[in-house]
């Protein structure tokens, strides 16, 4: 009786031989196998050809089963059937599929014989299950053994070096390789050229690219993503189009890839075509590719052709809720608007919300992008809300969404809760730590953040230079001259991190805020490059708190011949001078502001109730609650006037020449007005939470301390350059936030 198995696609090994002994009587059908069945046919003893159990195992792959293959081992074993190496491979792949890299490694320690394609199985299996180190320990003892590696195993042995990053042995590979003349093989050239890539040899990549003689989809497929992996989405398009116009067909992979390269270079006109091509190609009912094309579709801002999509789906998967909401969440971190940016997150939290309400479960890649939404929006209610729901879905543990509540609770200003969220993180990265560290100094708590540091260090974990730039602020807060200097040499000699210019920022402003402005100015003398318009702005802030104009004339000087491109540092300028009625330069300034086309300063704050998000423009009355809200301004206004504050004179930030004014002191900015708001509708106890466009002016900042202790709220507003946290009268930024 003869037998003829077909194998299913999913097996690299078919087994093609027939049989003519001993064999069952009946005909084994591999789909509607029962394999206990299959195997009480046989009494112990009796002699079996090993194609009998090839369907079965095939079986155990296909349901990825490793206790039944087991039962099948013992069976082998005991019919004697272990003898043949070739079902011994077979039983190894299936090992392997299954995951079971031990059962797998023990067939290969029983084999009597171990030749290259057993041992290549091995190596193929090590990569498969993400255990490159042991597929390149396998491979060494096939060198010892003396055998020559084939096509198969170079290509596997070349992913495992890609996953270890291990570019030297990679090489090694390359050189044999090219010593062999096997450089012409598709699978072995794709493995080189993705090996390169992953190594960050770019030009490596491009080069074995090139040495491919018959590119298949797979290699135009690694080149597109290398590209993408190294910055070179443009020369991912090109290639895109060389591939084209050399008829190789393009599949789901090619399109997801090159769909997330016109993301990056927001080349919508691309991606439009990419997206009627993929429908030509019948590939747009592949998830990957339909949420790619929403994906961009969202990148690019065009919100309705993406909500069309999304809408349109029968059925949505959790990865098409997540690029939705990811979506929006990215618009909402590079909108410089922020009533836009308000409009794109609470779209982005609506979407949340109803996938809260779906049947599926967000995962921590949802809860990371929600989270950040939330730190945008500087809603920490709704943040809260999300805090509490990951906690419920066991998401917490999560090390991306601990890291993403800390940032969140920090961002709002809620110290207390990113400390919480901190200390329950079970295990913490470099960025949770930094994160803490960094929001411990910008509420105002220097103590705290260098205590963590220490903590940080003696946890073992080793800090980068972000953490540094959080170190210096924090020292810069306290005045710790003496700690800052120790710091910044353990930074240079002990962690061999070179000094970025955030870091000789926030040592400056240390001098500053001591008004040690002659130490600043020397500082920035000893520096190994041009100090940027930041580090002058610093300075000139300084010097206008200390009353020391002449100095602030000089760096003033310096700032304009960078042409600062940022329409603040514009304004700080015009301030300066207009209060020193330096008439002269204030036109000279209003020149170079037209010669840099810049606009006006857009004044907008907004704050996040409960359920909503209320934003304001300056001198704004459009809220049904406008009366009351100015009522109350006037009257803190005139009992602030009694406790000392006096309002000053400060440049209009908007309709500055619609009005013909050059500057006023009647004007209501923004944040004034929402934090007015937040005073009527914020519930007594809770704290005022506002974000605005700009920095903060003088005069606002002045009055809303005044405000915080008059109402004995904590009122915090996130402007463009950092967080003020007011309470009994106070600042946590110490008055030297930048302000305009
Ligand atoms: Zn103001
Ligand atoms: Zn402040």
């Amino acid at each position: 009786m003869e037998f003829i198995f077909e194998l299913q696609s999913s097996s690299n090994i078919s087994y093609q031989r027939s049989s003519t002994t001993t064999s069952p009587d009946r005909y084994i059908d591999p789909k509607c196998l029962d394999f206990r069945e299959a195997l009480s046919f046989l009494n112990e003893g009796t002699k079996v050809d090993s194609a009998y159990y090839v369907p079965l195992l095939q079986k155990c792959i296909d349901t990825y089963s490793a206790s039944e293959a087991q039962i099948i081992h013992t069976h082998i074993i005991k019919t004697g059937a272990h003898e043949d190496t070739y079902l011994m491979t077979f039983l190894l792949n299936v090992y392997s599929k299954c995951g079971v890299m031990d059962y797998a490694h023990g067939v290969f320690d029983k084999l009597s014989v171990k030749n290259v394609v057993t041992r290549t199985a091995l190596i193929a299996g090590y990569v498969r299950n993400s255990q490159p180190e042991l597929a390149i320990e396998v491979f060494n003892e096939l060198l010892e053994a003396g055998a020559y590696p084939t096509n198969y195993t170079l290509a596997a042995v070349l992913s495992a070096c890609s996953s270890l990053y291990n570019i030297k042995m990679g090489k090694q590979i390359h050189g044999y390789i090219i010593k062999y003349q096997l450089e012409s093989d598709i699978s072995i050239g794709n493995s080189i050229c993705s090996l390169y890539s992953k190594c960050n040899c770019f030009d490596y990549a491009v080069k074995s690219f090139g040495r491919i003689p018959e590119k298949n989809v797979i290699s135009w497929t690694t080149m597109i993503s290398a590209c993408g992996d190294n910055g070179e989405a443009q020369k991912g398009l090109d290639i895109f189009v060389e591939m084209l116009s050399e008829n190789c067909e393009p599949n789901e992979f090619t399109v997801t890839s090159i769909l997330s390269l016109c993301c990056v270079l927001q080349a919508l006109e691309f991606g439009k075509q990419v997206h009627s091509m993929s429908i030509k190609l019948g590939c747009l009912s592949n998830p990957p590719v339909k949420n790619s094309i929403m994906y961009l579709y969202l990148r690019s801002g065009k919100t309705d052709e993406a909500q069309k999509m999304f809408n349109a789906m029968e059925t949505v998967s959790l990865v098409t809720w997540n690029s939705m909401i990811a979506g929006y969440a990215q618009m909402t971190d590079i909108e410089k608007d922020v009533v836009t940016a308000q409009h794109t997150g609470t779209e982005a939290l609506n979407i949340f919300l109803k996938l809260s309400r779906s049947s599926m479960k967000p995962d921590f890649f949802t809860f990371s992008s929600i989270l950040t939404v939330c730190s945008s929006l500087v809603a920490s209610t709704q943040g809260e809300q999300i805090h509490a729901q990951a906690i419920k879905t066991g998401f917490l543990s999560d090390i991306v969404v601990g890291s993403a509540l800390v940032n969140m609770y920090n961002k709002c200003g809620d110290i207390e809760g990113a400390t919480k969220a901190f200390v329950e993180m079970p295990t913490r990265t470099v960025i949770s730590w930094t994160s803490m560290i960094t929001g411990y100094a910008q509420h105002g708590r220097p103590q705290q953040a260098l205590q963590l540091f220490e903590d940080m260090t003696l946890a073992g974990e080793r800090p980068n230079k972000i953490t540094f730039v959080g170190v210096f602020s924090a020292c810069s807060h306290a005045g710790l001259v003496d700690e800052a200097m120790r710091y910044f040499k353990m930074m240079k000699k002990q962690y061999k991190i070179k000094p970025v210019m955030e870091h000789f920022a926030c040592l400056i402003d240390m001098f500053v805020r001591l008004g040690r402005l002659q130490d600043a100015f020397d500082f920035i003398k000893k520096m190994n490059f041009e100090p940027n318009e930041f580090i002058w702005s610093i300075l000139i802030a300084g010097c206008r708190s200390h009353g020391n104009l002449e100095l602030g004339f000089y760096a003033a000087e310096h700032l304009l011949e960078l042409k600062p491109k940022d329409s603040e540092t514009y304004v700080l300028l015009l301030n300066m001078y207009l209060s020193a009625a330096r008439w002269k330069d204030v036109s000279k300034v209003r020149r170079m502001m037209k010669d840099e086309k810049l606009g006006k300063l857009k004044d907008w704050s907004s704050i996040s109730m409960k359920d909503k998000v209320r934003s304001f423009k300056p001198d704004d009355r459009s809220d049904t609650h406008s009366p009351e809200m100015y009522a109350l301004l006037n009257d803190l206004l005139d009992k602030a006037k009694n406790l000392g504050y006096v309002s000053q004179k400060s440049l209009e930030m908007a309709d500055e020449e619609e009005k013909g004014k050059t500057f006023s002191s009647v004007v209501h900015h923004s944040e004034k007005l929402a934090v007015a708001y937040g005073l009527l509708k914020v519930p007594s106890g809770a704290s005022i939470r506002v974000l605005k466009s700009i920095s903060m002016c003088r005069d606002c900042h002045n009055l809303i301390k005044h405000i915080s202790a008059l109402t004995g709220r904590e009122i915090i507003i996130r402007d463009s350059k950092r967080l003020h946290q007011f309470n009994n009268g106070h600042c946590s930024c110490g008055d030297f936030g930048s302000l305009l």
